[in-house]
Order: structure tokens, then sequence, then C-alpha cells
């Protein structure tokens, strides 16, 4: 079966073929030959993931999963949520985001967050959704240069490191998005014989 993994971010994809059980062909967006920046419109992140997945379906004539994340922070009441990734601004820049959510925080004590990541999965037949969710705390500045994103001021309860300081591998078994990738796959076996 070949599934499409709704994703130019490399590091993403990378995060998530490694878990992927191999009579499965997961396949990007480039290795599709799509190019474009999918709209991501939607005020949620359920609706943002449906948007993302249901554009290659019906593009492509592919099955599709497509997932979308927040970092929700308790004591922005949830912010920057479906926005992290144009926190800072349209340009989408983790430095700008780290530095800007760092800022917020300055004088705040409360620094307990959690990511977030809901998966849509369009089978051309019927739309499904998974989700995943890590808790831990914002740190108060950078360390590791693993990961992505807000990995370097992310710290998960349980553990020292931040999930730039984490291997993909542990950050895999405990993270929102290998919790979310994990419910899906759980799934696909689960309909094995069609796939
Ligand atoms: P998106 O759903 O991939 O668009 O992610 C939304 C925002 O959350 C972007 O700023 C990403 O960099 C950030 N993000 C998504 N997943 C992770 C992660 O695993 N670690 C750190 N930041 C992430």
């Amino acid at each position: 079966m070949k599934l499409v993994f709704a994703t130019h971010n490399q590091n993403k994809f990378d995060e998530v073929k490694v878990l992927v059980p191999q009579h499965i062909e997961l396949v990007s967006l480039t290795d599709i030959g799509c190019d474009q920046e999918i709209p991501e419109t939607a005020d949620t992140l359920e609706g943002n993931a449906k948007l993302k997945a249901d554009f290659v379906t019906k593009n492509y004539d592919l099955p599709c999963f497509a997932d979308d994340t927040g970092l929700l922070v308790d004591a922005l009441n949830g912010a920057p949520g479906v926005y992290s990734a144009r926190y800072a601004g349209p340009q989408k820049s983790a430095e700008n985001n780290m530095q800007k959510l760092l800022f917020e925080l300055q004088a705040i004590n409360n620094r307990n967050a959690h990511f977030k990541t809901v998966i849509a999965l369009n089978l051309k037949e019927k739309t499904l959704f998974f989700s995943g969710e890590v808790k831990g705390e914002i740190i108060k500045t950078k360390r590791g240069s693993a990961g992505f994103g807000y990995d370097p001021i992310f710290k998960p309860f349980g553990y020292e490191q931040t999930f730039a300081e984490l291997s993909m591998d542990v950050k895999n078994k405990i993270s929102h998005r290998g919790r979310a990738i994990q419910e899906l796959l759980n799934y696909l076996k689960s309909i094995s014989n069609a796939t």
C-alpha cells in the first residue's frame, strides 16, 4: 500500500518513516511531485490536518495522512496552539517563535505546556482521526541541537533533557507525534488485510 505523509518537513518525515511497517510504502509530498504549500486555514488542529490530507487525496488520488501540531502553554490559555508555526509571524521562523515564547513567559512561574498532534487519515472512502499528547515545561534558555521547532525549549516531564537533547528514538517513544502515529499504525495493522 502506498501511503502519502503530507509534509514538506524532512525531519518529521524521517521521524515517522522509521516507525511505519515495511509493507506500507510511505512517500512524502516531494516523492509525489507536490511542491505546493497546502493551505492551513482552519482554526483547529483537526481542521488543518483534514485540509492537508483531503488536498492530496483529491489531487493525487492516493490515500494520505497529514498531521497538525500545536504547542499549548497553560499560562497563555493554550497559545500558541493551532497558530504555533506562525506565532512570531508568517515567515514561520523556529528561532523567532522560541524567542517570542520565552519573552511572553519571562515573568511567569507556571511554565507547563503540552504538545498535541492530530492526524487525519483519508482512505478515500472515509477519514479517520488520531491524536497524541506529551506534557512538559518550557525551560528558560534553549538547550540541544537535535529535532526542530520548539524542541530546544521543551522539556518533557520525567526527563532532564529537552526534546532537542534526546535521540530521535527516545523522542519518538514519548512525543505527541510518536503517540499519534502509534495510534495510526495500530489502526493500519487492524485493517492490514485491506492494505
Ligand atoms: P506543524 O503542525 O508541523 O505545522 O507544526 C506547528 C508548529 O509546531 C511548528 O512551529 C513546528 O515547528 C512546531 N512543532 C511541530 N512538531 C514539533 C515537535 O515535535 N517539536 C517541536 N516543535 C514542533
